[in-house]
């Protein structure tokens, strides 16, 4: 039977990727933009995981279309890069805001509905900078490494509601997010990846995908690395 998925920042990039993977394994998948507009063969709903009313309204309207939300895939993320030195309160607070207080929003209201039913995905898209840390992002990697200890504290209070929580730590992905990099910026971070290359957004997908099978029922509490190597040992 089709699952009801819901993909944070599903409309573009890896968020995208995952969310077309799921709909050809056979789910039931809604995105979150912020604009709400429409992305070819996926509904939509708007969405700020800043705003706690606003998740709360897309969960409502995921449940209305497609019943509650059985694989909640946490992807929506922001980078606002700096040195420490230069980095402001509202550049810091931002990105914690987005992508760690937007998990914290987006799964505690999704964990309502898997209680009931007693089962019950979560799925974090963290970062290999999380672990590994990375000079001028101190407030994205922290976001990052924050994801684990939240995702591993949900593992240890829900397992028993038959609940998972995972983290995936992507390396370097071809999205919007990495565009901005210059040429030369790409080659050190290429010279660095044992496979030698940025991940394909579909890459990623494909381990979310395992997250969500039958095949993972039994990891909870797991960090996955997809990283071409980058972060080995970290
Ligand atoms: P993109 O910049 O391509 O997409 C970001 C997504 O997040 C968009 O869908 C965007 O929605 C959404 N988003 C941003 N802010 C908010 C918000 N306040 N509320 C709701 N949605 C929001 O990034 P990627 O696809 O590359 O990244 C996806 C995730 O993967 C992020 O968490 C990122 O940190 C992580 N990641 C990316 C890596 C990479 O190399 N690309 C590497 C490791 C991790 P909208 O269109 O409305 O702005």
């Amino acid at each position: 039977m089709a699952r009801s998925v819901l993909v944070t920042g599903g409309n573009r990039g890896i968020g995208l990727a995952v969310a077309r993977r799921l709909a050809a394994d056979g789910d039931a998948v809604t995105v979150t933009s912020r604009s709400g507009d429409p992305v070819q063969g996926l509904a939509v709903v708007p969405c700020d995981v800043r705003d706690a009313t606003s998740v709360d309204e897309a969960f409502s309207a995921v449940e209305t279309a497609q019943g509650p939300v059985e694989v909640l895939v946490s992807n929506a993320g922001v980078t606002k890069d700096q040195l420490l030195a230069l980095m402001s309160e509202d550049d810091f607070s931002y990105v914690l805001d987005t992508n760690l207080a937007g998990a914290y929003r987006t799964a505690k209201r999704a964990v309502r509905g898997m209680m009931r039913q007693r089962r019950g995905r979560l799925i974090f898209i963290s970062s290999v900078v999380g672990l590994y840390g990375s000079g001028g992002q101190a407030n994205y990697a922290a976001s990052k490494a924050g994801l684990v200890g939240f995702a591993r504290s949900l593992a240890r209070e829900l397992g028993s509601r038959n609940i998972t929580s995972n983290v995936i730590a992507p390396g370097f992905v071809e999205s919007d997010m990495t565009a901005v990099l210059s040429q030369e910026r790409r080659k050190e971070i290429i010279g660095a990846v044992p496979l030698g290359r940025f991940a394909a957004a579909e890459e990623i997908a494909g381990v979310v995908s395992f997250l969500a099978s039958d095949a993972a029922a039994y990891m909870t509490g797991a960090v996955i690395p997809v990283d071409g190597g980058l972060g080995m040992g970290h």
